[in-house]
């Protein structure tokens, strides 16, 4: 039997009334509750609980949401009305939110079919703009001496994103010019936004696709520039301008958000079965497993063992702390690697950047205009000004992969002391004033100052990065490329990668390899025993003595270096997936900060 359109809003109010989760909880009445308590301006309905009420219902609403959401959420406040007359005092609308639609459909794959319909989207939000008022309804006076009447228009409902005005007075009939009253007419909270693939879902060699998408009312400002989020909305098609004789024909879409969920589990992310678990459990027993690891870090590289081990830490990582006093101390191991061109610099990044549970690769100069870490920008066809999130903000929770870091900009090369340490980014641009999270690890490299590295001559002067922002770095490892004994070893293996003989059954698969690195991150967070505690500090104190006896040399050794020996231990442990950094992970720790100072001229 047809339901009739209106008789949709009794239905929605007897699922609101009737609904009982697991534990038998009113949820959507109790929401009702709190809407009328605190003034709110929305219901939000999870829509499998929605279908498994009324499947008619349920896909009037994805399939018909321009003509039923009005009808719905009028219901809805009627009834609101009806218990507390004194909400219409302070709140005009209630807004139905829905959350939980299954038609997911990826940004590359958004078609005209799709308009008009109730769908949800994932991706990053990489820009906003700051939030503005819409007009909605308005009140015009009729310009004319004879009538100067004022009226409300629309009549019904409310405008789109352009303003229609009536072709003649509705009061008197009559043509004529109308004045917009501001201080009587209706507008909205409004915000527009671009989403962006996430950067594990585009194809290889493709560029990103984005979507625009509008924010209205409580949703303003509930999410910003870095956050992966999951997005219902209406797909529109956009209307920058009345269509008129000769108008353009092509449109883009939009869409407009109905509900809004921001993911913070970067690691759900990587699924895990538990056939996974089984086999990372049974790997970690391994008394090589670290070893092991290392080793299959960029399999098809030879050498550069210790830079490996750098990339293996950074990937696995330390434990973020947060202070009694409220600070937050990193938990991410920043690697850089200076190396004189051809040496694999690019590749290891490249591996680096597909192992990682979450990553952004780009280099210095940045592949959008927001480079590293944030900008303001301005949209050329509309001028608006957005607030645009730069890679170590996109890569927030993972890693930032940058190659040719010497080549960053300069606005990056201000921002970025703060990105790396305090793990945000602020800007103040144009009117916008932010703060944004960049909770990343940065993996870097860079080419010599000079072309080639000279062994004679510092760290500092071989490479385009002030000492303020390599001090940021954990471990910095310096790769030149000297003829010698090792070229025959070198040749002939990479002469056999060319010849597709390397599968060794040493090696953990990249696949393997991403969730077990996953798996630790997410459920490892070692502690400190007493053993690597002693340790750790008599290595600190002799390093600063050794330091100060050497007051040139380009690493000054502060308590930062004593953080990313804690760090650095942790990441030793994780990797074994152990609960406590026990003295052999200390060991571990001290010995390769012992390499990376001596290579960087510090011994
Ligand atoms: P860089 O970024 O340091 O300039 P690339 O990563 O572009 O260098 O490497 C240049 C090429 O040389 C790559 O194809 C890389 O595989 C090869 N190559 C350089 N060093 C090694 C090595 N140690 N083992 C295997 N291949 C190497
Ligand atoms: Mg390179």
């Amino acid at each position: 039997m047809a339901i009739q359109q209106a008789d949709y809003g009794d239905l929605l109010l007897e699922f609101i009334n009737t609904y009982r989760d697991s534990k038998g909880k009113p949820t959507y009445l109790n929401q009702i509750n709190e809407i009328i308590a605190y003034r709110k301006k929305s219901i939000i309905i999870n829509f499998s609980d929605l279908f498994n009420f009324n499947e008619q219902l349920a896909t009037q609403i994805i399939n018909n949401p321009k003509e039923i959401f009005p009808i719905l959420e009028n219901k809805i406040y009627d009834y609101i009305i009806e218990k507390d007359p004194s909400f219409q005092d302070e709140i005009k609308k209630i807004h139905l939110r829905i959350t939980n639609v299954p038609r997911l459909i990826e940004l590359r794959k958004i078609r005209s079919s799709d308009a008009g319909k109730l769908i949800t989207i994932e991706g990053i939000l990489v820009k906003s703009t700051p939030v503005k008022e819409r007009l909605s309804r308005s009140v015009f006076k009729h310009i004319n001496p004879d009538c100067m009447q004022d009226f409300v228009w629309p009549p019904e409902g409310e405008f789109d994103e352009i303003i229609e005005l009536p072709t003649t007075c509705p009061v008197c009939g009559k043509a004529g010019q109308f004045k917009l009253i501001e201080d009587r007419s209706e507008f909205i909270d409004w915000q527009k936004a671009v989403i962006q693939e996430r950067p594990e879902e585009i194809p290889p060699g493709q560029l990103p696709r984005q979507l625009e998408v509008v924010f209205e009312d409580d949703l303003v400002d509930s999410a910003r520039p870095g956050d992966r989020v999951k997005i219902v909305g209406i797909l529109e098609i956009k209307k920058d301008s009345q269509i008129k004789r000769g108008s353009k024909a092509i449109f883009d879409f939009y869409l407009k958000v109905n509900s809004i969920e921001i993911s913070q589990k970067v690691l759900d992310e990587v699924k895990i079965s538990e056939e996974d678990e089984k086999k990372i459990r049974e790997l970690s027993r391994d008394p090589w497993i670290r070893e092991k690891i290392i080793s299959s870090i960029a399999p098809s590289i030879y050498g550069h063992w210790e830079i490996k081990e750098a990339i293996a830490l950074a990937l696995f990582g330390g434990v973020p702390k947060i202070m009694e006093d409220g600070t937050r101390v990193r938990g991410d191991i920043h690697v850089l690697i200076i190396g004189d061109p051809g040496t694999a610099k690019s590749q290891i990044l490249q591996f680096a950047a597909r192992v990682a549970p979450r990553a952004v690769y780009t280099t210095g100069k940045g592949s959008t205009a927001a480079g590293l870490t944030a900008t303001v920008t301005r949209d050329k066809n509309t001028g608006d000004y957005y607030l645009e999130a730069g890679a170590l903000v996109l890569a927030d929770g993972g890693v930032a992969v940058i190659d040719e870091i010497d080549k960053m900009r300069e606005e990056d090369r201000v921002a970025i002391h703060e990105a790396m340490e305090q793990q945000t980014v602020s800007i103040a641009k144009a009117g916008i004033v932010a703060k944004l999270n960049a909770r990343a690890t940065v993996i870097a490299a860079g080419n010599p100052k000079l072309g080639r590295y000279i062994a004679e001559r510092g760290i500092a002067e071989n490479i385009n990065l002030p000492p303020t922002i390599l001090s940021r770095f954990d471990l910095i490892f310096i790769l030149i490329d000297k003829p010698g004994v090792e070229d025959q070893l070198l040749a002939s293996h990479i002469l056999n990668v060319h010849a597709g003989k390397t599968k060794s059954t040493e090696i953990i698969d990249v696949d393997l390899l991403k969730k077990y690195i996953a798996y630790a991150r997410k459920n490892i967070f070692p502690k400190l025993s007493d053993e690597a505690k002693s340790l750790l500090q008599d290595f600190f104190v002799e390093m600063r003595k050794k330091s100060s006896e050497s007051p040139d040399s380009p690493i000054i050794i502060t308590p930062r270096q004593l953080e990313a020996l804690i760090r650095i231990s942790e990441a030793y442990a994780r990797m074994a997936l152990k609960n406590e950094v026990t003295r052999e992970d200390a060991e571990r720790a001290i010995n390769i900060m012992r390499i990376f100072l001596e290579n960087v001229g510090l011994d």
